[in-house]
């Protein structure tokens, strides 16, 4: 299927590694440049180099934090006139309900809702006056059955998710598309250090921690960056512009219920 977007220009945030890079790397197969950003400028110009020869995209590399105003507004200006924007950032630590200061809500919330949606707010006018637009958060499974041991990323999510639900109704008739990607467990770093507190925390081996997982997973497996990668550049098709502030969960059938 030709998705549409070929010459398209995209900004996709924390995309070195794991579900940013396989978004990013969707998008640039299907001829989408690109403006990718994580804060690592070494591990982020590779994979700027990777994609580049892999597709014959331009993509153009904005090392920076995307949770402080300056790295948001360094990506921005990289992309003055972006047609798909994937917002993305590393997720808070886990830990006890009990745990958390007032600081760590904030730096939650910062990172994980006001992030995205400062991102949007620059992104959607452009978008509005040229009459097309998608935009793809990559948010968490734990939006609609929640990880206890995560309730910084639960908090903050769930307040992304409020903003993307009314402010996609308001968007839609001028072209432009939001939807959230709620990522259940995927083989990435991020999933190898909670394997990681897993092992210290229970003194068992990585291999039975990840087994322990997988058995919750009804596919029996983790998922891979490609095939997240593959819906979130469904998402910012052109197929896609009757799919309204959905929340799409992939996460191998985990979430037990009926809708
Ligand atoms: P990952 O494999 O750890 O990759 C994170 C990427 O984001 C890296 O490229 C990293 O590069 C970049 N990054 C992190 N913080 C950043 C920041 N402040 N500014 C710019 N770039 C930043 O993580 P992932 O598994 O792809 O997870 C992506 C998101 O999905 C996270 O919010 C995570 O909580 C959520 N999620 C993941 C899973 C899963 O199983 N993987 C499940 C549910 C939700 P640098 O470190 O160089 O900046």
């Amino acid at each position: 299927m030709d998705l549409g977007i070929r010459g398209r220009t995209a900004i996709v945030c924390a995309a070195s590694k794991g579900l940013g890079r396989g978004s990013a790397e969707a998008l640039a197969a299907e001829g989408v440049d690109l403006v990718i950003n994580a804060r690592g400028a070494e591990a982020l110009e590779a994979a700027a180099a990777e994609m580049r020869a892999r597709h014959g995209v331009t993509v153009t590399a904005v090392a920076g934090d995307i949770t402080t105003p300056e790295g948001r507004a360094a990506v921005l200006a990289a992309a003055p006139e972006a047609d798909i924007l994937v917002t993305n950032a590393g997720g808070p630590p886990p830990g006890l309900w009990s745990d958390w200061s007032r600081e760590d809500f904030l730096k939650a919330i910062e990172a994980n809702m006001l992030t995205p949606i400062a991102l949007m707010q620059a992104a959607m006018p452009g978008m509005i006056a040229r009459g097309w637009g998608r935009v793809v958060n990559i948010t968490s499974g734990a939006v609609k059955s929640p990880v206890p041991q995560l309730g910084l990323s639960n908090t903050a999510r769930a307040g992304l998710t409020g903003f993307v639900a009314g402010t996609s109704r308001q968007v839609a008739a001028q072209g432009v598309v939001i939807n959230n990607l709620l990522p259940g467990i995927h083989a990435t770093d991020r999933a190898l250090a909670l394997d990681g507190g897993v092992v210290k925390a229970r003194g068992i081996s990585m291999e039975a921690a990840r087994a322990e997982r997988m058995a919750t997973i009804p596919a029996g497996r983790y998922g891979t960056p490609e095939e997240f990668g593959a819906a979130c550049a469904f998402l910012c098709s052109v197929h896609a512009g009757f799919i309204v502030g959905q929340n799409i969960v992939l996460d191998g059938g985990a979430n037990n219920a009926t809708l």
